[in-house]
C-alpha cells in the first residue's frame, strides 16, 4: 500500500522537480546542480528499497503489538482516520526532534540535511539506515493504541509525501497558514544552519507541535537561510552521504575513554561529539 502511494506520486514529484529547475534556470541557476540532484535521486532509491525490506521484516511485530491494543477503534470511521493522521504526526514530531538531538538517530537523519542547496529534490535525500536507527520504534505506540498496522504504514508514507512539497525556495510566506501547518518557509528554517534557526521547526504536517513544545521559529526576512550542516560534508557520493556520521560516531566512541563516555558518543547531541569538540 505505502509503496503504491509513493510510487504512484513519483511522476508528480518528478514533474514538480523539472518545473522548479526550469523556473530557476535564469533566476537563480545555483539552486539546482545536476550532481546534487542525482545524489538525491540515488539516495531516494536506496531509501525506498530499505524501507520495503524493513516493513516486510517489522510488520509482524506491529501486528503482535496490535493484538494487545488498548482501544477497539472502528476501522472505517472518519474519526479513526483523523486520529491516526494527527497521532502519527505527533509521533513524527518527536521522532524528528530526537533525530536532531540523539546522535544514533542523527547519524541517519544528517543525510537529509547535508545538501548546501534546498529544492524539491532535497526531499528525496534520505538515508537507507533509518531502520537501523530505529525510526519504526516511534510508530509502535500507534499499534498499541489500536490503529491497524497496514494503516499506520500508509499514513507514514502520506506524511512523507506531504513533506515533499515544503522543500522549496520558490514559495514565500503563506500568511496564517504558517502558524498551523508546515510550509516551505517553516521548513526552510528547519534546513538552515544559522544559530537563530538551527534545531527548530521539526513538524511534519502540523506546526502546532512546534508551537506547543517551544521549537517554533518563523523565517525572518532579515536573516537569509544558510543551508546544510555545521561541518559541511562537500560530497555528492551517496555512500559518503549515508555513512559519514556513522563512521565519525564509531571513531569517537573508539577514542573516548571508559564505557560511559563511549556510550555518550552514541547518544549525545551533535554539538557535544568528540569530533566537534576535539577534532583530530
Ligand atoms: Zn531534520
Ligand atoms: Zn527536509
Amino acid at each position: 500500500m505505502e509503496r503504491l502511494i509513493l510510487l504512484g506520486l513519483a511522476p508528480v514529484f518528478l514533474a514538480c522537480i523539472a518545473a522548479e529547475a526550469w523556473y530557476y534556470r535564469k533566476r537563480s541557476p545555483d539552486n539546482y546542480s545536476l550532481v546534487d540532484t542525482l545524489a538525491n535521486a540515488g539516495l531516494a532509491l536506496m531509501h525506498q528499497a530499505s524501507d520495503a525490506v524493513a516493513w516486510t521484516l517489522l510488520i509482524g511485530l506491529f501486528y503482535l503489538v496490535y493484538q494487545h491494543r488498548l482501544f477497539e477503534l472502528p476501522p472505517a470511521s472518519v474519526w479513526t482516520v483523523l486520529a491516526l493522521v494527527i497521532g502519527q504526526d505527533f509521533f513524527y514530531y518527536w521522532f524528528h526532534r530526537a533525530s536532531h538531538r540523539i546522535r544514533w538517530l542523527w547519524a541517519s537523519h544528517v543525510t537529509h540535511h547535508s545538501s548546501e542547496r534546498l529544492n524539491l529534490s532535497t526531499a528525496f535525500r534520505q538515508s537507507f539506515t533509518y531502520p537501523i536507527s530505529g525510526m519504526w520504534v516511534f510508530w509502535l505506540p500507534l499499534a498499541w493504541l489500536g490503529f491497524r498496522p497496514a494503516n499506520i504504514v500508509a499514513v507514514v508514507a502520506i506524511n512523507l509525501a506531504f513533506q515533499f512539497f515544503v522543500h522549496t525556495q520558490a514559495i514565500g510566506r503563506l500568511g496564517w497558514l504558517e502558524a498551523v501547518i508546515n510550509t516551505p518557509s517553516n521548513h526552510r528554517v528547519h534546513h538552515a544552519r544559522n544559530p537563530r534557526y538551527i534545531d527548530r521547526n521539526y513538524a511534519g504536517v502540523l506546526m502546532i507541535w512546534d508551537r506547543l513544545f517551544g521549537t517554533f521559529v518563523p523565517e525572518d526576512a532579515a536573516v537569509a537561510c544558510e543551508y546544510g550542516i555545521v561541518g559541511q560534508i562537500h560530497s555528492f557520493n551517496p555512500l559518503t552521504l549515508t555513512f559519514h556520521e556513522w563512521r565519525a560516531m564509531f571513531a569517537d566512541a573508539a577514542r573516548a575513554s571508559g564505557l560511559r563516555q563511549r556510550l555518550q558518543q552514541l547518544c549525545c547531541p551533535p554539538e557535544r561529539t568528540l569530533s566537534r569538540l576535539k577534532p583530530t
